[in-house]
């Protein structure tokens, strides 16, 4: 009997959780790590959007917060998180960093912000910069992972000089920066040739 109304209670939470969660504006973690057709059904079926564009690339508009959410198509998909609240950017931005690995940092010029790179369980890959108040998630696709594949492509950095044993993801990595010869543009493969290994100020989000 009271294994019946525990399991009964539980389910309430649960069904509690669910409606609450379909009913908020903000956005959560498992919204981030979930498919982009699960994403597009919740944010259809939230009262609190106003929604446009084709059932393909829909945009989301929040009724309160003003988020813009929008659904592009690169070589897969990819949804684009524009906020316009500070708090709300960075608690997702917060609850990205307690949940999702971080892969590295990655600017390839001076004048551009430097872009964090994260991945979710689900293979999301999550990206910012905290020049915009914006978020970007790209999900998984043929076509992404045939790149990912050719990523020994990516250009990455390193200094010319006897002691330098790393190469970076970031140019301006602060281990660049102590760099008394020249900075070369490399890509990852040639720079494992050099026996460089990727550093760990660029893959470390701090
Ligand atoms: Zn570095």
């Amino acid at each position: 009997m009271i294994k019946t109304s525990k399991i009964k209670y539980k389910i309430f939470i649960i069904i509690f959780l669910f409606i609450a969660n379909a009913n908020s504006q903000e956005i959560n973690y498992n919204q981030l790590n979930s498919s982009s057709d699960n994403l597009k059904t919740s944010l259809y079926n939230n009262d609190n959007y106003f929604s446009g564009g084709t059932s393909d690339l829909p945009y989301f508009q929040g009724k309160i917060s003003d988020l813009y959410i929008k659904f592009y198509k690169s070589t897969g998909t990819i949804v684009i998180f524009d906020f316009k609240s500070k708090t709300e950017y960075l608690r997702v931005i917060e609850k990205i960093q307690s949940n999702a690995d971080f892969r590295f940092k990655y600017c390839t010029d001076y004048n551009e912000p430097i872009v964090y790179n994260y991945q979710t369980s689900r293979g999301n890959k999550i990206r910012f910069n905290y020049s915009e108040m914006r978020v970007s998630v790209e999900y998984p696709s043929k076509v992404n992972s045939f790149l990912e594949s050719n990523s020994d492509f990516t250009s990455v950095f390193v200094c010319v000089s006897k002691g330098a044993y790393a190469y970076h993801t970031n140019l301006r990595c602060e281990g660049l920066s102590n760099c008394d010869a020249k900075i070369a543009k490399s890509n990852i493969k040639e720079a494992k040739e050099y026996n460089y290994r990727i550093c760990e100020i660029c893959t470390t989000d701090e």
